[in-house]
């Protein structure tokens, strides 16, 4: 339950014994900011700049092609897909990185499509991110004879579609991205295999802040954002997952070179590669792999479980102050049901982000009226999510939100 009045000092307390505390020091934070949209664009974790500059000065300026074999290049994809696999419960060779997250969940969902070729519907949640709606909606209309369907937030909904029978596949997010909602990944994947259907989840906003067990739940296909709470910076690639029971069968339309069995053969016919490779197409971001490379490397030490109660905590405290400040907090208070994040409604919700981005408390907005905010537990404190629900309790009972220079949109909310 959330406390309804937690003080300062109590914040304090958690975070003198907060077992995570010492990973804040791995991470440059700008002085003076509180950062709550780690789940949009993750902090920078030390070590990265200097991979980079490293990547950038020696292996490629002094020792250029040379180092495709050297530096291990060519592997990446494969060697950090094996560091994020014990993230998402996933085994060392059912991770591959690479490419965008929107071209990972077009591949997926296609492969997933031709595992269920007597199937003609795709289904997916309403309020998705649009990327998700305009992939799948993209490669129904491509394909011919296939359809995305919608499904609302509404409990039954998902039992609903699927008892139309001509599903082959859906696509959920873990975490919805603007309410928070956290969905049963182990109960819905059984559900949707009892349908015949196969599943693709989502893990843009789970990977990274809470424990995921993609094998327990027998996923078939999952995809995941790396730039978000995995810190590997702007535009970072995606990662893909595929079950290894699918490995031998799965085919997916971008068949590029990299994903080729014997890729130096150059031969013209095309021969997929043994297990998750064949998701890959061409070559890869070199840099951004080596960036993402570096932001996993202290993932090895981090107790998943440990993240989680410390996630919990975080929100439970921006949570139950908001809403004493009078805020309506859409995302649910159990925390079962919940990510890593507090979203709260407010009609005025633009102009008092970006009077609290002012003050050094960063957090952002979504349409139509939600005020968003990521809560990435490796580098924020207790007192930090207390810090910020003063912050914004403050500019309400002020009005300093009214000033009229908060009301221009920028580009990116
Ligand atoms: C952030 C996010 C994306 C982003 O896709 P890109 O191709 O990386 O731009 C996709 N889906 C969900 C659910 C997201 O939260």
């Amino acid at each position: 339950m959330v406390k309804a009045t937690i003080t300062r000092a109590a914040c304090e307390a958690l975070d003198a014994a907060d077992p995570l505390a010492r990973f804040r020091e791995r991470f440059e934070l700008p002085a003076g900011v509180i950062y709550l949209d780690g789940n949009s664009l993750g902090a920078l974790p030390k070590g990265v700049a200097e991979r980079v500059a490293d990547l950038v000065r020696r292996q490629w300026g002094e020792r250029l092609i040379r180092s495709w074999n050297e530096a291990g290049w060519w592997n990446l994809p494969r060697a950090v897909g094996a560091k994020i696999a014990p993230i998402v419960g996933a085994a060392a060779d059912e991770v591959v990185a690479g490419d965008g997250t929107s071209a990972n969940i077009f591949k997926a969902l296609a492969a997933a499509l031709a595992l269920n070729p007597g199937r003609r519907a795709i289904l997916a949640e309403a309020g998705s991110f649009p990327t998700d709606l305009y992939v799948a909606a993209g490669l129904a209309e491509f394909m011919g004879g296939k359809e995305l369907r919608l499904i609302g937030p509404g409990e039954g909904e998902l039992a609903a579609a699927l008892a139309a029978g001509d599903v082959a596949a859906v696509i959920l997010s873990q975490v919805d991205y603007r309410t928070g909602v956290l969905r049963d990944m182990g109960a819905e994947t059984a559900l949707i295999h009892k349908a015949g259907a196969l599943v693709i989840w989502d893990l843009c906003h789970s990977a990274g802040a809470l424990p995921i067990d993609l094998a327990g739940a027998q996923a078939d296909f999952a995809v995941g954002c790396t730039y978000k709470y995995l810190n590997a910076g702007p535009g970072a690639p995606s990662f893909s997952f595929a079950a290894k029971r699918h490995h031998a069968t799965m085919t997916q339309p971008i068949r590029g070179w990299h994903g080729h069995a014997r890729p130096f053969d150059f031969s013209a016919a095309y021969e997929p590669a043994a297990g998750v490779s064949r998701m890959l197409s061409g070559s890869q971001p070199v840099l951004a792999l080596a960036a993402l490379d570096a932001a996993l490397e202290l993932w090895p030490e981090v107790d998943l479980r440990a993240l989680r109660a410390k996630s919990l905590a975080l929100t439970e405290i921006f949570m139950g102050l908001t809403a004493e400040a009078g805020f309506t907090v859409i995302t649910p208070r159990e925390a079962a049901r919940r990510g890593s994040q507090v979203s709260l409604r407010h009609p005025d919700g633009y102009p008092m982000v970006q009077a609290l981005i002012e003050r050094g408390v960063i957090g952002d907005f979504r349409a139509p009226d939600i005020l968003r905010f990521g809560f990435a537990p490796l580098y924020l404190r207790h007192v930090d999510a207390y810090d910020a629900a003063a912050a914004l309790a403050d500019i309400v009972k002020t009005g300093a939100w009214k000033e009229p220079r908060y009301s221009l949109r920028q580009s990116v909310t």
